[in-house]
């Protein structure tokens, strides 16, 4: 595909390549986005994903332990667009994956933690909502199995999952490395993302405003589709291994 060829070529002789991603690289796996034709948000109340609506709605949370803890609970794996941003990791030529995803499947797909930076948190973690004490997911999980529906923190704080929800601050550690990313990347890669959601999109936008190449890879526009050197439409599954295939062939 020629846009694949116009999008590698822009690329070359890049070295630090910021890759930056959202919900879209992760349908293929399963998971719905919230903005595409099939999101979360044509049926889920966005303010159900609020810190105050959490805190304030006892059985909210009990219908969230259940879906994390219970025999309906769903497992989903990486794809080939995860797949191929490790294998861009590997060639040596990306800075670091910052991701607005919660799913942990760039760590499933292979990239090593220190190359990703989870600015939206995870849900593999748990921690209380005062005073942040993280808790082992095995001890909270038996906590559960054994009728503790709504588990509460020693401090006495209610427990939530490691995901940032609306009105919460950023993780520290993922924020300081996402700015590390950014700061000193050549060029970025956005993947399946509406770049619409901030403060997220600036550590991507950072990298345009320095005047470096800007490919952007999504089914459907984005806020930011002038700004990119080349746009790429369609699935990141199969789009992104044939651009990591054609830089691959640029590095060998
Ligand atoms: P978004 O829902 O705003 O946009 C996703 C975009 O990806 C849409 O334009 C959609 O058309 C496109 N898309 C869908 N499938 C695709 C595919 N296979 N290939 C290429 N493009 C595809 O998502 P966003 O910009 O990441 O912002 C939404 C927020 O949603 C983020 O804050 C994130 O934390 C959260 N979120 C995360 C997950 C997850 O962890 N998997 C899932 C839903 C939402």
């Amino acid at each position: 595909m020629q846009q694949i060829a116009a999008a590698a070529a822009a690329l070359e002789g890049r070295t630090r390549i910021l890759v930056f991603t959202g919900a879209g690289i992760s349908t293929e796996s399963g998971i719905p986005d919230f903005r595409g034709p099939e999101g979360v948000w044509k049926t889920v109340d966005p303010k159900d994903f609020t810190l105050r609506h959490y805190v304030t709605n006892a059985e909210f949370r009990r219908r969230r332990w259940q879906r994390r803890f219970g025999e309906d609970r769903r497992e989903y794996r990486p794809n080939a667009a995860h797949k191929a941003v490790a294998d861009l990791w590997a060639t040596g030529r990306m800075v670091g994956c910052i991701t607005q995803n919660i799913d942990g499947l760039h760590l499933d797909g292979g990239l090593p933690p220190t190359a990703l930076a989870e600015v939206h948190g995870n849900t593999r973690g748990i921690e209380c909502v005062a005073g942040g004490h993280r808790h082992a997911v095995a001890a909270v999980r038996r906590r559960w199995l054994d009728g503790d529906l709504d588990p509460q923190c020693h401090c006495g704080s209610i427990l939530k999952s490691t995901v940032v929800l609306f009105g919460e601050q950023l993780p520290m550690a993922a924020v300081n490395r996402a700015s590390q990313f950014s700061g000193g990347a050549d060029a970025a890669v956005a993947v399946g993302s509406t770049l619409s959601v901030f403060p997220a999109a600036e550590y991507l936008l950072a990298v345009a405003d320095r005047r470096h190449p800007l490919i952007i890879l999504n089914m459907g526009p984005t806020d930011a589709d002038e700004l990119a050197t080349v746009r790429l439409e369609g699935k990141a599954g199969d789009l992104l291994p044939r651009l990591v295939d054609a830089l691959r062939a640029d590095t060998e």
